[in-house]
């Protein structure tokens, strides 16, 4: 091999590195084309490239609604009826993020689209305070009033209703009697929480025993025609401190 052939040879090697060099500056001037921006960052003393992107993209996302309340006048405080069940819904999103050296720092929603319409759950909310006293029977058909009555306090109210109707508490409450009780033949009483007493007389069967909790509403007994009475009904009392008052000025 002469001289001349190496140096030869050395200048086609000199030509091809050049070449490579070339063509890293290319891709690497490309890359720096995908970034709108370059910020040269001091850190420590060491100076360090940053680049920022951005990058615009569509996808279809799910999406719900937060529950909708409704105040209603025809439920009690105590209640709360879903009415609606919530379903999710799609929308289709165009965000514009940018990145910081492949972070994403900020996120900008340019479009958005409902594929389909979510649907909010809807509860409502009763306003409507509930009686201290429920009825105890399913129909109130007043046969005799609180009141005096052959020169004797009728201390409740009487409710003709045939043998065997259910009787119902009026509120809720513990059992304190279920027996017969002189006049009032078989007899419940319920002490509620405030103190008062509900009592149910004159009753054929008792559904309950002394010391159940019951709450208004609940099957207590079925009425009857026992002890001092002439004629199916369902002797009614609501006592406060052991004082008997009208039971129609609460029902
Ligand atoms: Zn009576």
């Amino acid at each position: 091999m002469t001289y001349e052939m190496i140096h030869s040879y050395k200048r086609k090697l000199k030509c091809l590195l050049t070449f490579v060099l070339f063509l890293l500056f290319i891709s690497g001037f490309s890359a720096y084309q995908t970034a709108r921006q370059y910020t040269i960052y001091v850190d420590a003393g060491m100076p360090i490239l940053t680049g920022q992107t951005k990058q615009t993209y569509t996808q279809v996302e799910s999406y719900t609604l937060p529950c909708t309340y409704v105040y209603d006048d025809e439920l009690y405080t105590d209640e709360r009826i879903v009415f609606q069940e919530s379903t999710p819904g799609t929308k289709e999103v165009t965000v514009l993020s940018t990145y910081y050296n492949g972070t994403q720092e900020d996120q900008v929603i340019l479009d958005s689209r409902i594929l389909v319409e979510a649907t909010p759950e809807i509860i409502h909310i009763g306003t409507k305070s509930r009686p201290l006293y429920t009825a105890p029977l399913d129909t109130l058909d007043i046969s005799s009033y609180f009141g005096f009555r052959w020169n004797r306090l009728h201390e409740g109210v009487d409710f003709a209703t045939p043998v065997g109707s259910n009787v119902y508490a009026a509120a809720d409450g513990t059992i304190i009697r279920a027996e017969t009780y002189g006049g009032y033949g078989l007899c419940i009483d319920i002490r509620h929480e405030n103190g008062n007493i509900t009592r149910y007389g004159h009753l054929s069967t008792a559904k309950v025993t002394v010391g159940d909790y019951v709450s208004q509403g609940d099957l207590i007994a079925l009425s009857g025609n026992t002890g001092q009475s002439t004629g199916p009904h369902l002797h009614f009392e609501i006592r406060i401190n052991d004082t008997a008052q009208n039971p129609l000025d609460y029902l």
